[in-house]
């Protein structure tokens, strides 16, 4: 392991969250991430973890893997967060965590939480897979909380093909945590060479032309395990653990997580600068738009918007090669059935249901969209 690139790659992260590279801890994904915190914390069997019903099962799976039960509440239709009502409620003798998140790259409350979660002496961890480089209340994402997680993985705010790290400033946890990581496995061989396959893959992706030839063989691949693919089938239809789960960043993704984080401070102004435009569009439309007094906070990594029929306008984006996103298509994404098997009730969540059934997501990293200006024009009867 080359020291220098592990410490240069985590001086790059820290100087995002005005901390020091010590506090930064590095691993293959970001769910890793996760699950090495909620072992700092001490989590396990009979213990419970507060979460909203519209998150990535594989956040879901690092809790049940621990022998822990998530617990969910509802989300605000406004932010596609947890509000904190529905957090208070959801409050036990037995909760010892609040995960909330900042879906699409938007905080909300974190504060808030943080404190209602001290008065019970319970932890707090921001699911920070979409927010990092953005800021709340004029703080960088993730530092209102106990710890933080993010992930690197290809759609996210800068990627280093799959990957994640995590962001603690506390003495106990971080002595806990360095136990932890003494257990983590490097990764194989197989794991370089996919992960180079995944990049040879995806930057050819990034050139246009290819681009939709390049989504089939991306597909093909990953269905043949020669790429490394985001998740490995048993996380999404069972709670089986993945073999070599808890591994640890490669050399291979560091160089590439330093050099994609050059371009985060452009990409984030071009993410706002696109959400402004579609939100130009749907509130002269009459449609759905993001309240523009989110917009300071807001990192959109994606912008929602909601449609009827969703299978009929993904069909017609596959035609017309515009690449719409399909977070959340549930509210444990991607998971469409057997909910009850991570504790989901769906019928105790109206707001995500109704929401994950309507919800699409627009790309906000295009240097230009007139084309996805365009395709929304040719969707508006089916915009909500
Ligand atoms: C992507 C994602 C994760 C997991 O990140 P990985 O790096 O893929 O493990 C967790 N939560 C949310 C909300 C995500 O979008």
């Amino acid at each position: 392991m080359n020291k220098s690139l592990e410490y240069q790659f985590k001086q790059q992260l820290a100087s995002y969250l005005d901390t020091t590279a010590e506090h930064i801890y590095l691993y293959y994904k970001g769910r890793v991430a996760l699950y090495a915190i909620l072992q700092a914390m001490q989590v396990g069997k009979g213990d419970e973890v507060i979460l909203p019903a519209f998150t990535c099962v594989v956040v879901s799976n690092a809790i049940k893997y621990l022998g822990a039960t998530p617990v969910y509440t509802d989300i605000d239709p406004d932010t596609y967060n947890a509000d904190i009502a529905g957090i208070e409620k959801a409050i036990s003798p037995r909760t010892k965590v609040i995960i909330c998140q900042n879906t699409f790259g938007l905080s909300s409350n974190v504060d808030a939480i943080h404190r209602l979660a001290r008065q019970h002496h319970i932890y707090t961890i921001e699911d920070c897979t979409h927010g990092f480089g953005g800021t709340y209340k004029g703080k960088p994402n993730g530092t209102y909380c106990d710890a933080a997680f993010y992930s690197t993985q290809w759609n996210k705010p800068f990627s280093t093909g799959v990957g994640g790290f995590a962001f603690i400033q506390n003495e106990m946890l971080e002595q806990n945590l360095a136990a932890i990581n003494s257990r983590l496995e490097r990764p194989s061989v197989k794991n370089t060479l996919s992960l180079g396959m995944l990049y040879f893959v995806r930057e050819k992706l990034l050139s246009d032309k290819c681009y939709w030839h390049m989504i089939s063989l991306y597909r093909w691949l990953s269905k043949h395990q020669l790429v490394q693919g985001s998740s490995s089938g048993i996380e999404l239809c069972s709670l089986t653990q993945p073999q070599h789960y808890f591994k640890a960043m490669s050399a291979i993704q560091m160089k590439k997580g330093l050099q994609n984080i050059k371009k985060l401070p452009y990409m984030m102004q071009l993410r706002k600068h696109n959400a402004r435009l579609y939100n130009d569009y749907l509130l002269k439309h009459n449609k759905t738009f993001v309240n523009p007094q989110l917009f300071p906070d807001h990192a959109f990594l994606k912008y929602p918007v909601l449609v009827w029929q969703k299978d009929k306008v993904l069909t017609l984006a596959e035609k017309q090669h515009i690449p719409l996103g399909e977070w959340f298509c549930s509210p444990i994404h991607p998971v469409r059935e057997n909910w009850e098997t991570w504790n989901l009730h769906a019928k105790d969540f109206p707001v995500a249901m109704e929401k994950s059934q309507q919800i699409l997501n627009l790309p906000t990293d295009e240097k230009n969209i007139e084309k996805i200006l365009q395709f929304l024009d040719n969707i508006n009867e089916f915009l909500v």
